[in-house]
């Protein structure tokens, strides 16, 4: 299909289309439609998608490839590197012990805390500002102390890193970007 959109089958009643903030095309489109009618459909709206991609380009540029494999492995490597020796320092500052590091790239998360504290790191962290990383690793060690969101958490988190809901904002509003380069 041109464009080669994203399709989104739900138990909507309408088909829409829609351009995501990375430059993605998506279709959200009802769970009988067929391939061909979502088709027909992405092809009859093909001025207001040339419309919306100009638009979305002339904001941001040219949409960046997808990475590579060997990227991956690249940005693996360095993470692997990088990652444990913030993690061990902000350990230290924070007062937790913590289990195994895992670096992974997840479409959707940077980090995450399991209960026996195996900490996991999304690698495209490594292509960020090292003040951004530093956020996801207090966030998640933080987790070994408060495994919720609560008042409790962002305090503890405060404590090592005061500026961290400004580190937060910028990750939310650049991240999206790196995240969608993922194949
Ligand atoms: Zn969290």
């Amino acid at each position: 299909m041109k464009y080669n959109p994203d399709i989104i089958k739900s138990n909507r009643k309408t088909i829409q289309l829609e351009l995501r903030a990375d430059g993605k095309l998506v279709v959200r489109a009802p769970k009988r439609m067929s391939y061909r009618d979502i088709e027909a459909y992405v092809n009859s709206n093909e001025q207001w998608i040339d419309r919306a991609l100009s638009k979305h380009r002339s904001l941001y540029g040219d949409p960046l490839p997808p990475y590579t494999e060997k990227e991956l492995e690249e940005f693996t490597a360095l993470a692997k590197a990088v990652i444990p020796q913030r993690v061990a320092y902000y350990a230290n500052l924070l007062g937790v012990n913590y289990g195994k590091i895992t670096i992974r790239h997840p479409k959707t998360r940077w980090g995450s805390c399991s209960a026996k504290a195996t900490l996991s790191f999304n690698c495209l962290l490594t292509q960020m500002p090292l003040e951004i990383l530093d956020s996801v690793v207090v966030h998640e060690l933080c987790h070994i102390k408060q495994m919720n969101h609560s008042k409790k958490f962002y305090d503890e988190i405060l404590r090592v890193m005061p500026d961290y809901f400004e580190r937060e904002k910028r990750l939310k509003s650049i991240g999206k970007k790196y995240l969608g380069r993922l194949p």
